[in-house]
């Protein structure tokens, strides 16, 4: 009889005919048998579900949240707390379901105002991709009342159901991302000159989503038909984060501080105002003005909001989040075995530009893809093996791309 290591015990080949062999105490498996295994076990074994596998010790804090949102946004610190903080309520709202305690804690569903390009999807993305659960992305824009033009509110969770694979379990545990919910506020003041079709029916529809209750969902989306199978989903336990420009808003804010000026004229907290971020003294009553309805508002309890990108945030963003810009290029051309550096003034030249036409965090990518592309195409075929972008290098290249004629868009 062979010895064990000579043989494989699955398939009896020797080790001659095997690539391995791995012994065990009293037998040994080849190579390609304990791929198959793996296969098997994979396809047997149900898929790991959260990757706190829904008890406390294995929950991130709240500063853990935050570390985490660090590597990949940069600045927005009040925002990341208020994220950190009821992302990690949310959670323990599930475990305390599971230990059927009496005191119920309530659904922390989340608002985030902030100019548009400043980090809220990709604050929501990044969380999702800590927690490891389905999370899908909306816009609001999209949605009218039932019975119109449009889609139906319901059509939210089809996205996330996709994203989870159609099981109906994993989506209930996920976070949607509503994004340009101001798109959905109450147009007039006076509700009922008009039918609001696109409004306030709207955000009626919203409601029972975000208050969690059992919703009946077209698993291809779009408008609800009779014919339609529909997969009921309970969003109890889904984490709605909703995030909008609220283009205007500062006005209302800046006119609600004012009366306060006048109120209460002696008050600290009035005179040290920052009139350049207007933003940060949100209240719900803000959003009550700018047309969203009570209702709504209670139900997203937790209401934060980004800063605007300044110069000195905008150059830490190209080079500093753990897949920044810059970081995926270099990462791009060293699979093609090219070294990519930068001088430090290209940096300031990009930023410059992204001021100067106005475009943001998202701008930022369109030119270093204006400066990079004549070498993207050429570098592949070529033998050298170094690119160094230098200051009159970058501005030749990025005066030559499409990206310059955004300037005159
Ligand atoms: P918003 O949802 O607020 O309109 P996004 O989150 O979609 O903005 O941001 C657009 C892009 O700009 C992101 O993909 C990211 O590359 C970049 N960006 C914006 N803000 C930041 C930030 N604070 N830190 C890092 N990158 C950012």
């Amino acid at each position: 009889m062979a010895k064990t290591g000579e043989i494989c015990t699955f398939c009896g080949r020797g080790s001659r005919d095997v690539s391995m062999l791995i012994n065990g105490i009293s037998g040994a498996i080849c190579d390609e048998c304990a791929q198959q295994a793996y296969e098997i076990v994979k396809e047997q074994m149900p898929a790991p579900r959260s990757s706190f596998g829904l008890n406390q010790n294995g929950l991130p804090k709240p500063k853990d949240i935050k570390d985490f949102l660090d590597q990949y946004v940069i600045g927005q610190g009040d925002a990341k707390r208020y994220l950190s903080v009821s992302v990690y309520n949310h959670y323990k709202r599930l475990l305390q379901k599971i230990t059927s305690d009496d005191v119920e804690i309530e659904k922390s569903n989340i608002i985030m105002v902030g100019a548009t390009g400043t980090g809220k999807t990709l604050l929501a993305r990044t969380i999702a991709k800590l927690l490891h659960v389905p999370f899908s992305i909306v816009d609001a824009t999209v949605l009218t009342e039932a019975g119109y033009v449009g889609e139906d509110v319901e059509s939210i969770l089809t996205r996330l159901l996709q994203a989870a694979d159609y099981d109906v379990e994993t989506a209930q545990r996920g976070i949607v991302f509503i994004d340009e919910i101001d798109k959905i506020a109450r147009k007039s003041d006076n509700p009922s000159i008009t039918r609001d079709v696109s409004g306030e029916g709207v955000q009626q529809g919203l409601l029972k989503l975000l208050e969690g209750s059992i919703v009946n969902v077209p698993p291809q989306g779009g408008r609800k038909h009779p014919e339609q199978k529909m997969i009921p989903v309970d969003t109890k336990n889904i984490l709605f984060i909703c995030g909008g420009a609220f283009d205007g808003i500062e006005k209302k804010i800046a006119k609600r501080l004012n009366t306060r000026v006048v109120g209460y004229a002696a008050s600290k907290d009035t005179a040290t105002v920052d009139r350049n971020n207007l933003l940060k003294y949100i209240t719900p009553t803000d959003l009550k003005s700018f047309g969203l309805i009570p209702e709504i508002i209670g139900r997203l309890p937790i209401l934060t909001y980004l800063n605007p990108l300044d110069r000195n945030t905008l150059r830490s963003i190209l080079t500093e989040p753990k897949n920044s810009i810059i970081k995926q290029y270099v990462k791009l051309f060293e699979m093609d075995g090219i070294k990519l550096t930068f001088d430090e003034s290209v940096y300031e030249f990009i930023v410059d530009k992204a001021l100067e036409f106005k475009l943001g965090a998202r701008g930022l990518r369109s030119i270093v893809e204006g400066v990079m592309m004549d070498a993207m195409y050429s570098m592949p075929s070529s033998d050298c093996k170094e690119l160094h972008v230098t200051f009159d290098y970058a501005k030749e290249q990025f005066e030559k791309s499409d990206v310059n004629r955004l300037q005159l868009a």
